[in-house]
């Protein structure tokens, strides 16, 4: 993006904290170093910011995608936007870019409901997705949004966990995939799901409630859920009916695979693309959504599960299941009408990317000059954690 607009005004770009996440993608993504953080925002300094755009896809929130045009030398200082608590409000319509967006994908509402001003929904159901017996909690919840409240598959919502932080603030609001297409969960309008795992351990496997995952997986229907958003643009679909969907996912990481199979069964007559997925999980017990997945109608979607921990059986990745069908990814990877999504845990992404070089190089396919083409023609989605 050219951020100088004449000898006298620039394009700066900024980060709304109220919507950051603090998440640092887009602090390792930028190639230039403009993007730093103190432990309360992140900030993009002005004077080396070049307008690259690196750093807009992987933002999960769009936080990261603000722009005002100020005078030259009157830039917003790192220091300044240190202190924010909101953006300086924009002269004009605010703008926003549409890089790495599919062509066709819809225009997404974003950010209607804040930290400050969330919305109020309301719990309709709340069900176990995993066995019982498996000590691996899944749940799929459903609320009630509002009538206003116009989410695309893809986007995300925060739901913001009761009570305060040690400083006296409100807790961070937690980002979960809209799991239902914009039409409603079952088809019933404003019914929004959640695909959430209730988080009993730390990334070492140490005991550790995690905050936000309990108190949604133990709200009741009626209870009530502050939420905000819909958030983010960096994962929609493409609404054209002749594209192909790659969908590479594990465990929860199915929740916005879920919303965008559901939208394209809702149009099931119109679609000439295929739906292809990959899909991760420890067991078949485990797997949110297992049976829903088996009951789609004949030849509409063709699904490869890979299980890593099913007794007598080897441990199977995501990337194992790709390697396995070499010759349907390299045409899904040579196809321009074919849009691929990852979803789920970070080490997967590297496993993919790492699959998809080795399947590339096999077939004589230079994969970084496809990489940075597929990132720049909206066809290459990534949201891991
Ligand atoms: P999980 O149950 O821990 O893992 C799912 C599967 O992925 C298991 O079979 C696991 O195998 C496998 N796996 C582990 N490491 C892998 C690697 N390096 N490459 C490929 N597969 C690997 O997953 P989860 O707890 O549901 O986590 C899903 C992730 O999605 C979380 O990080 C979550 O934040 C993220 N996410 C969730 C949402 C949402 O809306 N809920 C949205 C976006 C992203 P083993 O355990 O047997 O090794």
């Amino acid at each position: 993006m050219d951020i100088n607009i004449s000898d006298d005004l620039l394009k700066q770009h900024l980060i709304d904290p109220e919507l950051c996440i603090r998440c640092d993608t887009c602090e390792s993504a930028c190639p230039s170093n403009a993007i730093t953080h103190d432990i309360r925002n992140y900030v993009v300094d002005a004077d080396a910011c070049n307008g690259c755009l690196e750093c807009i896809s992987g933002c999960p929130t769009g936080a990261i995608d603000n722009w005002r045009t100020v005078h030259r030398g009157a830039a917003y200082t790192v220091a300044e936007q240190l202190g924010w608590d909101h953006l300086p409000p924009a002269m004009g319509v605010a703008e926003k870019t549409r890089q790495g967006i599919p062509a066709s994908a819809a225009t997404p509402m974003e950010n209607a409901y804040t930290r400050e001003a969330p919305l109020r929904a309301i719990v309709v159901e709340n069900r176990r997705l995993t066995a019982e017996t498996s000590a691996s909690d899944i749940r799929h919840i459903v609320l009630e949004a509002a009538d206003d409240f116009a989410w695309l598959e893809g986007q995300s919502i925060g739901v913001l966990p009761p009570g305060l932080d040690a400083a006296g603030h409100r807790h961070m609001m937690r980002l979960y995939s809209v799991a239902s297409p914009r039409g409603g969960d079952s088809g019933i309008k404003n019914r929004l799901a959640l695909t959430v795992k209730r988080v009993l351990e730390d990334h070492e496997g140490k005991p550790h409630r995690g905050l936000c995952s309990n108190h949604i997986c133990d709200l009741q229907p009626g209870a009530v859920a502050e939420i905000t958003g819909p958030h983010g643009r960096n994962f929609l679909m493409p609404d054209d009916p002749s594209t192909t969907l790659l969908m590479i996912c594990t465990g929860t990481g199915i929740a916005p695979m879920r919303a965008m199979l559901a939208q394209r069964l809702q149009r099931l007559h119109t679609i000439s693309g295929r739906q292809i997925l990959f899909y991760g999980a420890r067991t078949p017990e485990e797997m949110p959504y297992h049976a829903e997945l088996l009951a789609l109608p004949r030849g509409f979607a063709e699904t490869e599960f890979a299980f890593s921990r099913v007794d007598g059986q080897p441990k199977r990745y995501v990337q194992d299941a790709l390697r396995d069908h070499t010759a349907l990814v390299t045409n899904c990877l040579s196809d321009e009408n074919c849009y691929i999504y990852l979803c789920g845990l970070k080490g997967m992404e590297a496993g993919v990317l790492a699959a998809f070089e080795e399947i590339c190089r096999n077939s004589g396919i230079d994969w970084h000059e496809l990489a940075g083409k597929l990132k720049h023609n909206g066809r290459l989605h990534v949201e891991t954690y």
